[in-house]
Parts: C-alpha cells; structure tokens; sequence
C-alpha cells in the first residue's frame, strides 16, 4: 500500500507528457486525479486503474478541489476551467516544475523557435561520448518526468514555450534560447507573448549562452551571470563563431582557435554550423571535454525530417523539410539549400502550406525571389500564403501532398532541388509532421 501524501494532484491533458505525469505522481505517493476533454485520450490505457480519471470535459469541479494542477504543454492556461482554478489560488505548473522539484541535478535547458531538437539531439551525443550519465528529453523523445527513472547525472531538456509558459525557477545550470521568430502566436498572442514565455528560461540560470546573430535570444540577467555568445560571424575571445581560410573553408572556431572545418561535418547548411556552434558552447558551460565533442560532431548525420536528404532523380535532389513548420525554420532551409545550388544555376521548386498558425508569409518574400521558381502550395492556409508571396515565384495550387510532389517534379530540371518545407503546422491534411514527411518520401521513392 502506498503512502500518500500532499493533496491532490490534478493532471490536466493527459497523452505523452500527461502519461509520464500521473505515473510519476502516483508512484510518489501522491494522490492524483487526471482530466482530459477528449473522450478516449491518447494514452488513457497507460496509467493506474486506481487513479481517478474524468474524459469527454475538462472536469471543472475536479480542478477546483486540486491542491495543484499540472498542465500538459497541448493545454491553454488560458482556457476558461484552468482560469476558474487560478482564480481560485490554485497553482498550473508544467512537469517541468515537478521535474526540477524532484531532482537537484543540473539542467541544460534548450529552447528556440527552431533547432531544439538537432541540438539537444547532438548535446546528448557529445554528454555521452564524454562518459556522462546522462537523460534527454522532454519536448522531444521522452517526457521529462520518465527521465526521472535514470537517476541522471545531468538531464538535457529540449523545452517549447508551452511548457515554459507555466514553469518558475527552474536554476538551470546552463540555458539558451537559440533563435527567435515567429510561431505560436495563435497562442501566446503576440511576438511579445512568445518572448516573455521563452525567457523565463532564464530564471534563476547559472550560465547562460545566447544567439550573438539574433537579438531576441538575449536575456536580461544579472551582470555577474557567465554569458558565452555564438554566431556565424568571426568571434571574439572565448566567443563561438566562424573563421574563413584563403580557400573560403569554414571553420568553427573559439576565438583565434580553429577546431573543425565545416566539411568534416555531415549537417548541412549555416544553420547547421550555428547548432554546433550552440553545442560547443553549452557543452563548455557543463565541462565536456573539446575532444569528446569534436568527435561527435564528426559523426552526427542530422535527424529526420530537418532538410534530411531523401534521393536524387534526373539530377533533381529532393530534401525532406517536414518539420520545417514556420517561417524561421523554412526560410534557413530555403537560404541554406538556396546558395548551394546557385553556382549550379539550380533553383528551389518547393512546397508550402498546411495551418500557418497567424505567421506573416511576407518574410519569405525576399529569400522566395532569390532561390525559388516555383512554389506549390497545399493545405487550408495555401491561398493566405499566396498573397503574402504573390509576385515572389510562378505559384501553384495542389489539392494533394501527391499532386504537389507531382507538380514539382514536372516543374524541377537539372540542378534544381526540390524541398519540402511548408512553414505550417500539417494537422489540417496529417496526423502531425512525422506522418508529413513519411508520405513525402514514400512519394519521391515512388517517382
Ligand atoms: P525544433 O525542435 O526547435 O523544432 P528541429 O531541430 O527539429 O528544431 O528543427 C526544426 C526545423 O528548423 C527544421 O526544419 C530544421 O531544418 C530547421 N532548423 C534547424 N536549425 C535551425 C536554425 N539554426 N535556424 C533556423 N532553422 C533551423
């Protein structure tokens, strides 16, 4: 029989993170309860049949008798029943709270509008090639609270803004938001919004590594807080940038000293050389030796689904950007791709469109005009994208992911390229951007 202990918990939003939630809890003694709006949430066969659970509605007279509700990431604080509660002085945390009440082991905290996952992905790498006890995850792979389970040493956490926006105090030891632009603003309001939800990152932060190519990223600390900056730009002493050589090799570099030339990488694209750059630096704030993560950035390839190179076909490469899912991300995957192919006088002929999720596509107009002729667009926002483009390249509608592969083959001769990277969110065709990119691939192999 377990104790139990404190009052009641209440998860609101059950799937991944709320699975890992209510199990944690409830092996903690706790009392818990769990309510979801949906009728059969996703994982609602994977916890206690003791805990109480109420489906079909947030249960709103269960959440006011909650001594604390922990909220899923997928679930506005803003909804009317989680406002009843706070009203009420009824603490919303996320499980990052409970992740950062329930362990005293340093946190490197990694947020950004993109890049989370490539560079927790490669932090992780280099931790473990360096012989650390380490546990990743939280917005990517597994939900924070299962990496409880391995009495980690260190936990790297890829965190969005979701879960930071109910998140206080979490004395990371290292944090960095990695780049800033538009997305989410469906629900954080505002580009103000989002800023303010991304920073609290920084609360109570040891040391602190900052984008020096983009202001946003900047957080306001105490002076006395260690700041080490990167950037595509040459650095400055103890800064992370890049170096050029006589024969125009990038290298990465610490101040004066080179450590790796780009061609030794297999991530492609500036972007890319900037997450490593963020690496390096991170891994220097937690002590990882040079040779350790050297050799990790030697071998890492990438990972799905973020301009991830699919095959070539009469001379035409086809790049799948599926989790290119705002603006941000498109616009480096379009410039990165863009400028390899121009001294081949190659062009892009991507696809573009799904839930825009209140982005302005008239940022992409610039990059669209230099490295794009045609762009196919698809999904329920395709004809907003359009006049925000119109003018930029030749634009064409596809009713399909199909149709629109179709389309670009027709379209691409040799040299070009073609892209996925819609700059939308999928739910409106897909079941999320996994499912995106899979079909994108299938659909090329099949060509
Ligand atoms: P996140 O976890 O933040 O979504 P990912 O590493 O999964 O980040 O990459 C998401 C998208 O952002 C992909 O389309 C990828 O190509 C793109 N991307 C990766 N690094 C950067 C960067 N430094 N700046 C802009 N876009 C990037």
């Amino acid at each position: 029989m377990l104790i139990q202990r404190g009052g009641l918990k209440v998860v609101a939003g059950l799937g991944i993170s709320g699975v890992a939630a209510v199990n944690f809890l409830y092996e903690q003694g706790y009392r818990v309860a769990v309510t979801d709006s949906r009728e059969l949430p996703p994982g609602h066969d994977q916890i206690p049949a003791e805990v109480a659970s109420y489906f079909g509605e947030l249960n709103q007279e269960l959440l006011l008798q909650a001594d604390e509700i922990v909220i899923s990431p997928g679930l506005d604080p803003r909804l009317p029943e989680i406002q009843a509660a706070v009203a009420q002085g009824i603490p919303v945390v996320s499980e990052i709270q409970i992740l950062r009440r329930a362990t005293d082991a340093p946190i490197v905290a990694i947020t950004g509008s993109n890049a989370k996952s490539t560079v927790t992905t490669l932090l992780g790498l280099m931790a473990v090639n360096a012989g650390k006890n380490v546990a990743m995850g939280g917005n990517l792979g597994r939900p924070a609270l299962d990496l409880l389970k391995d009495q980690a040493e260190l936990y790297i956490l890829e965190l969005s803004s979701f879960q930071l926006e109910t998140t206080s105090n979490l004395n990371a030891e290292v944090a960095v938001i990695l780049n800033m632009s538009e997305d989410h603003l469906d629900r954080h309001g505002d580009m103000f919004g989002y800023h303010t939800a991304k920073h609290r990152i920084f609360q109570g932060v040891k040391q602190v590594v900052y984008n020096r190519d983009d202001s946003l990223t900047r957080p306001l600390v105490p002076d006395q807080t260690p700041m080490q900056s990167f950037g595509l730009n040459a650095p400055d002493l103890n800064q992370y940038g890049i170096l050029r050589d006589d024969q125009n090799n990038m290298w990465l570099a610490r101040g004066r000293e080179r450590l790796i030339n780009s061609r030794d990488l297999y991530i492609q694209g500036t972007h890319n050389l900037a997450n490593a750059l963020a690496c390096l630096a991170l891994g220097e704030a937690i002590g990882l030796p040079l040779d350790a993560m050297l050799a990790s950035l030697k071998t890492f390839k990438g990972l799905e689904h973020r301009c991830e190179f699919v095959q070539e076909i009469d001379q035409v490469r086809y790049y799948n950007d599926s989790k290119g899912t705002n603006i941000g991300a498109s616009l480096a995957a379009i410039e990165g791709l863009g400028q390899a192919i121009e001294m081949h006088q190659g062009k892009l002929v991507m696809i573009l469109g799904g839930q825009a999720k209140g982005q302005d596509f008239k940022a992409l107009r610039e990059a669209i005009t230099q490295y794009v002729k045609t762009v196919v667009l698809i999904g329920e926002d395709a004809e907003l994208i359009r006049n925000a483009i119109e003018g930029c390249a030749e634009l064409l509608f596809a009713e399909s992911l199909q149709q629109a592969v179709s389309i670009c083959q027709q379209q691409a001769q040799r040299n070009d390229v073609v892209l996925l990277s819609p700059a939308c969110a999928s739910f409106d065709m897909f079941k999320g951007y996994e499912q995106r990119g899979h079909q994108f691939v299938a659909l090329v192999n099949a060509l």
